[in-house]
């Protein structure tokens, strides 16, 4: 809660106004109820209709004041609380940028989005509702208990019990209630990753007719969250008819006990209609406390949910050596790495590469193709072994340092709902001539030349309106585009056809003399032109070297070569 109260600082000053403000507002509330019985008691038996005016008067005037207090200090809670949580919202999302890769598989993308967007607004209205009841109801309690006390201690007992036992009550249920909100948005968040995977994979759900799993996933996960939030909502249920029962209870026997007190001439009956208005008054106010007990225990789960993001360490350090020798251009020495750190899925992989060659890297799904370029990019830190960069140990390269080195295609990259020049251009303000550059060495030009508006054409959300060729080579295209000294592509080929696959090869080594080539493919031909082929097997460097080394030395490699290329070699 600390990190979260911070933000309340700079708005101290607005606070403390708005506190003083609903201060005086809770003053006159609670001064209502003695005028009334004044009027009763002092004015009514002795017929003094000036006086009943006059106090009639004060008293409408100081209800009033109290409704002008209570607007205006509502309206600066609301407004502090929306600007603490703007710059919430906004310090939460930069850090969420800077989350590691590792960091961000933790927490999860749809549990991010709902701390951005649930989470902050629970935030937000426990700061408004705390800085609307948090002094006024507790004043009205305590202020109308104190009040009564001076008149009829008695009756003011009976109050104090009541209210002591609404209070327990409340807290009670609401200890309860506090760890069942945190697993009801917990249960939200797996609606929300189901939500994100469909729509991710509309096509691949249809095409494989799995609507009906889907369904009922997306059935059961909604199912989770509803029971979850209802065994909340049942918890918290309890809090408002209890407090109203406990308090009515007190009212009864205020009334009661009141008779008794009137009938032996020890306080009047005006005292006791005054006595009923405290009792409303602190009714309303210990209602709105329970309100408030909810919002809050909704608010500081979320506020934990929240400071659990911006108080993640720093994911990756930044060494500083003096490291002498300098390594290879690219490459890895001996490097291990696992995700959850229980089997590895890169083994002591080791090989060097120098600047300006093409390093292949061929093996079946799931044996560490991505994972070795993740380690490369620095977006996962190796557990044992270095990894090496322009010569550098990429442990001491700061993400600065690495930012713009490489140009990446990933397997299941998305274009934007954008044209195709932005979609290349991809925020770095690059000039049309850069862009068709690009396009042209990623074979991307001719088709772009076809549509209706060529380079301002508008794709589609995930350009949908492409086909899977014309999207993979939109994306080396952007890759491509900032002209970057490492291009890192990722099966970036496997919807192109032979011979388009074969002419971006050809094109990117003609038009980009220098850049250093990592390509990932499971097509021999993709990779044979490579100056090394890495051949990974379950995390492990079954055997490298050139084309010909490989068929000549590597079985697996072979049998691959011979099975996809026929008689070709
Ligand atoms: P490839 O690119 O060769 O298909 P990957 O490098 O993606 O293989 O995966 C290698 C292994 O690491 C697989 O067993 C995969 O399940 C695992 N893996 C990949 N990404 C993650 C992740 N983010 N968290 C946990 N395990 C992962």
């Amino acid at each position: 809660m600390k990190t979260i109260l911070s933000y309340l600082r700079p708005h101290a000053p607005r606070v403390a106004v708005g506190v003083t403000v609903k201060f005086t507002a809770a003053v006159l509330e609670l001064l209502l109820p003695l005028l009334l019985a004044h009027i009763i008691d002092d004015c009514v038996p002795t017929r003094d209709l000036a006086a009943i005016r006059r106090a009639g008067g004060l008293m409408l005037l100081m209800a009033f004041g109290a409704a002008l207090c209570n607007i205006t200090a509502n309206r600066m809670a609301a407004w502090v609380s929306m600007d603490m949580t703007r710059l919430l919202r906004r310090d939460l999302y930069q850090r969420t940028l800077l989350l590691s890769q590792a960091q961000l598989d933790r927490f999860s993308a749809s549990s991010l989005v709902s701390r951005l967007t649930n989470d902050t607004y629970n935030v937000h209205q426990m700061f408004d509702k705390i800085q609307r009841g948090g002094i006024r109801a507790p004043m009205l309690v305590l202020g109308g208990l104190a009040l009564t006390f001076l008149q009829a201690p008695p009756l003011a007992l009976i109050q104090l019990a009541v209210s002591s036992a609404t209070f327990l009550a409340i807290w009670l249920v609401t200890r309860k209630g506090i760890p069942r909100y945190t697993k009801a948005q917990e249960a939200v968040d797996t609606v929300v990753r189901i939500i994100r995977e469909n729509a991710a994979g509309v096509r691949i759900v249809k095409a494989l007719a799995c609507q009906e799993r889907e369904r009922e996933r997306f059935t059961a996960a909604s199912r989770s969250a509803r029971e979850t939030e209802e065994d909340a909502g049942r918890i918290m249920a309890a809090a408002n008819p209890l407090s109203n029962f406990l308090l009515n209870l007190g009212l009864v026997l205020v009334v009661l006990a009141g008779a008794l007190l009137v009938d032996r001439g020890r306080m009047n009956s005006g005292q006791i209609v005054g006595f009923l208005s405290y009792f409303t008054l602190i009714q309303t106010a210990t209602l709105g406390l329970a309100k408030l007990f909810v919002k809050f225990s909704k608010g500081v789960a979320s506020a934990r949910r929240i400071e659990e993001v911006l108080l993640a360490p720093e994911g990756q350090l930044v060494r500083l050596t003096e490291e002498a020798a300098p390594g290879p251009e690219l490459g890895m020495e001996n490097v291990s790495f696992s995700y959850l750190g229980v089997e590895k899925d890169l083994n002591g992989a080791s090989f060097s590469l120098n600047k300006g060659e093409t390093l292949g890297i061929l093996g079946p799904t799931g044996s560490g193709k991505t994972t070795l370029v993740s380690l490369l990019l620095r977006l996962y830190d190796a557990d044992e072994g270095i990894v090496w960069l322009g010569g550098q140990n990429v442990d001491t390269l700061s993400r600065e340092a690495l930012r713009g080195r490489f140009g990446v295609v990933f397997q299941n990259e998305a274009l934007l709902n954008d044209s195709v020049y932005e979609n290349i251009s991809f925020l770095r303000e690059l000039s049309r001539e850069e862009v068709i550059a690009a396009a042209k060495t990623a074979q991307a030009w001719e088709f772009i030349q076809n549509l209706p508006r060529g380079l301002d054409a508008r794709l589609d959300i995930r350009g949908a309106n492409l086909s899977g060729g014309q999207r993979q080579r939109l994306l080396i295209a952007r890759a491509l585009a900032a002209r970057p000294g490492i291009l890192v592509l990722d099966s970036a080929d496997s919807a192109l056809d032979y011979r388009t696959a074969a002419a971006l090869h050809a094109a990117i080594r003609r038009d980009c003399p220098g850049m250093t080539l990592v390509v990932i493919s499971e097509r021999v031909a993709s990779l044979r032109e490579a100056d090394r082929i890495l051949v990974l097997e379950d995390g492990v460097i079954d055997a490298q070297g050139t084309h010909a080394q490989l068929l000549k030395d590597c079985k697996r490699y072979r049998r691959m070569a011979e099975l996809q290329m026929g008689g070709l070699e």
